[in-house]
């Protein structure tokens, strides 16, 4: 379900009322699909032999990406970070980017951490990075309840998840239970027995939830099954993510799918690649989109984001994607251009102090 504009205007009173937001000002601009384009002539980019002829690697950032591009919308893990491990040269990248006056932000599917605490996870890599300019899906799970006035409704939620998203629940005082609570649970199975449940519950959370176990399965199944009009939100589907450096772990899209499976329903998808989180941003600012640069390192949600959303795509390899999968015929999801990492973003300059790019 798409933000509407006056559903946008509420989550803005929301967060100037309940939290510091650098935002102050309602501006409305949609133009869906105008800007998918590749920017860059032929003459700014190096051909590969890519299967895919029309994915390019960035070249000569400085002449052709840098001026038209005035805010980046950077995915956090596998673009800034890996696991709890700063990417190299980031930090510099960042200050860069800030010195020549460009906005920006970062997006995160990760529910598990509030924008609190992921304040509190740049702070820690030694990133200054202020929270305004930080969205993660746990906080688009509470604007999505803000959007459709779930609290008017009298109801609950039930979390499948972390607490991060029982941190923003709190921040719009709508009630919620399970989460971390149901961790370790275990539903008694014997002849005739049963897991009670709430009918009060009107919405089930599926965030990332490193404890979830067969009770909340079962909790979350008989919410969607049985109370009538019960929603089934999910702060976003990724297959695999990062919890270390070391490998690929399942993601988010393994405890939807667990929910899917038992109940037969699609969820509402509250984080990327849906809609709300760059509405939200582009209403407020009111940004033209075509100057707009979405830089991730995962096809199926951050460069479908920005593809879908009127955006540039940028496609950085220091996370989960590697060359050989987006030039893979397989692939159908395309960047505008794609380049190592962010550093790159300064390759001519670095390359003047000796610097590999
Ligand atoms: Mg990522």
């Amino acid at each position: 379900m798409p933000f509407t504009r006056s559903a946008l205007a509420a989550v803005l009173t929301l967060a100037s009322a309940t939290r510091t937001s650098a935002f102050s000002s309602v501006g409305i601009l949609r133009q869906r699909g105008c800007a998918a384009m590749p920017v860059l002539s032929a003459a700014s980019i190096s051909s590969t032999t890519a299967l895919h002829a029309n994915v390019k690697k960035l070249s000569e950032p400085a002449k052709y990406l840098l001026p038209n591009v005035d805010v980046f919308i950077f995915d956090c893990d596998g673009v800034i970070w890996r696991g709890d491990s700063v990417i190299e040269g980031i930090p510099e990248t960042l200050a860069k980017l800030r010195s020549l006056g460009k906005k920006m932000f970062f997006v995160t599917n990760n529910s598990t951490k509030s924008r609190k605490g992921y304040k509190q996870k740049f702070d820690s890599l030694g990133l200054d990075v202020p929270a305004e300019e930080i969205f993660s899906s746990s906080f688009a799970a509470a604007a999505y309840f803000e959007q459709t006035k779930f609290k008017d409704t009298g109801k609950k939620v039930y979390v499948v998840g972390e607490v991060g998203i029982q941190e923003e629940l709190d921040m719009i005082g709508v009630p919620h239970f399970g989460g971390p609570q149901d961790a370790g649970k275990q539903p008694d199975m014997g002849p005739g027995c049963a897991v009670s449940h709430d009918p009060d519950v009107g919405a089930v959370v599926v965030g990332f939830d490193r404890h979830i176990n067969y009770y909340k399965i079962q909790y979350a199944q008989l919410c969607i099954n049985e109370n009538p009009g019960c929603e089934f939100i999910a702060t976003n589907l990724d297959a695999v993510t990062h919890l270390t450096d070391a490998q690929e772990w399942a993601g988010n899209g393994s405890m939807v799918g667990a929910i899917k499976g038992c109940t037969g329903k699609e969820p509402t998808v509250v984080g990327k690649p849906g809609p709300l989180m760059i509405d939200y941003l582009c209403d407020k600012l009111n940004l033209d989109r075509d100057r707009i640069c979405m830089v991730g390192d995962r096809l199926d949600t951050d460069i479908l984001f920005g593809n879908d959303n009127g955006l540039k795509s940028l496609l950085v390899l220091s996370g989960v994607t590697s060359e050989e999968k987006l030039l893979s015929e397989k692939n159908t999801i395309t960047p505008d251009f794609y380049a190592d990492s962010i550093v790159d973003f300064f390759m001519d300059e670095n390359a003047k102090v000796g610097s590999v790019v």
